[in-house]
């Protein structure tokens, strides 16, 4: 993977299968023009390294020359065609074959029909590199084609995004994240662990339960075992710096994943907005935040009856429940707003049997 400017590319196209279809063009406009001394004219500047390659694999004689026209701005194809360069020879009565990097559109190769139609060549052939059948929208015949590419931004080979990637010997392909990345929200006991159990095998997501996680830690008996249970054991969050690194960790752990599901993070502002930035760093987002909707004393009853099986402190006595409620409603609440903002914001009725709500959930997930 590669980053050029604000965009990461992955590797599509090895340098051994390019040489082999600049080869085997070299050999079919051989084969065809072998009683000619073609003029090749180049398309700048993404031609150049195709352009290179090729001539050194055309075995018979031939001129060269090139021109220069604009069509890409940023990643999508504008159409705004001009001619930068002209020709500088005269090619009437020539055999011509206009090479191109790629043909998309086929914008750029109309312009060129419109620029070549009054100059009276004897043969007007053209020749791409790559050519992605989906994109193109004209009719030109296109006599010449090294590669039929899926309809992907690519770069590399003469190939650049804003200028940048020409040198690169390989072609690479914009790589867009098909992550499904959700904090499932709501209050202690609202069922979010149990949820993420289902949704993680459903849609191959990685479970981070921060809460999980300092358990883990206090049974270890680790430093941040130590560290949290005090906080925990009172119904009291656990300070930011300290969960916002656990998370990062978690996350890191997990190069491969998917996507993730984060239950019971964020619990702060700061700890929304450290997880935006810590996401954007590894081109991630978040995708969705579910509520799950109770009223406190269901979720009160819901968690008496699981510290009688959890052993958890924090389970086991009323005060210490209504204490987190309290700490949910004080500095969790308002994420629900941080998270409207961005129209990220979903809420599911969590009062139901756990497949109905595992339904409910999915439904909400397939439509993002
Ligand atoms: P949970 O298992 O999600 O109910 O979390 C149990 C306890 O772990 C909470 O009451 C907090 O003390 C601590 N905790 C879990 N997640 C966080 C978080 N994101 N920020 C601060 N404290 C947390």
């Amino acid at each position: 993977m590669i980053k050029l400017h604000d965009k990461y590319f992955k590797k599509f196209i090895s340098e051994a299968k390019i040489q082999e279809a600049v080869a085997r063009m070299a050999s079919e406009i051989a084969d065809d023009l072998k009683d000619e001394q073609p003029i090749f004219i180049g398309i700048l500047n993404g031609v150049f390294m195709f352009f290179a390659d090729f001539m050194k694999a055309y075995p018979f004689s031939c001129e060269m020359s090139f021109i220069k026209l604009a069509s890409y701005h940023g990643t999508s194809s504008t159409g705004d065609i001009k001619e930068l360069i002209g020709l500088s020879q005269d090619i009437e009565g020539r055999t011509v074959v206009v090479l191109e990097d790629i043909i998309d559109t086929g914008n750029t190769l109309e312009e060129l029909h419109k620029i070549f139609k009054a100059k009276k060549v004897k043969q007007f052939k053209i020749g791409t590199l790559f050519f992605k059948p989906e994109a193109y929208l004209k009719t030109y015949k296109i006599d010449y084609i090294g590669m039929e590419i899926s309809n992907e931004f690519i770069v590399g080979y003469g190939l650049d995004y804003d200028e940048l990637g020409r040198n690169l010997p390989e072609v690479y392909q914009l790589h867009t994240h098909n992550m499904i990345n959700l904090i499932l929200f709501g209050k202690p006991g609202a069922g979010k662990g149990t949820q993420a159990n289902f949704l993680k095998e459903k849609y191959n997501l990685v479970h981070i339960s921060t809460g999980d996680v300092f358990r883990y830690n206090i049974k270890n008996g680790t430093e941040l075992g130590n560290l949290a249970k005090s906080f925990m054991d009172k119904g009291d969050l656990v300070p930011d710096s300290v969960t916002i690194n656990m998370l990062q960790a978690e996350v890191e752990k997990n190069p491969d994943a998917n996507g993730f599901i984060f239950d019971g993070f964020p619990r702060t502002t700061a700890q929304s907005e450290a997880l935006d930035t810590f996401l954007e760093t590894k081109n991630m987002t978040i995708s969705a935040t579910i509520a799950l909707e109770a009223d406190d004393e269901i979720l009160i009853e819901r968690l008496l009856e699981r510290g009688k099986d959890s052993g958890r402190p924090d389970d086991q006595d009323e005060n210490k429940i209504r204490n987190r409620f309290d700490e949910y409603n004080e500095k969790t609440a308002p994420l629900i707003n941080y998270y409207k903002a961005q129209n990220k914001f979903y809420s599911v009725n969590g009062i139901g049997s756990i497949e109905e709500i595992t339904t409910r959930l999915s439904t909400t997930i397939d439509q993002l």
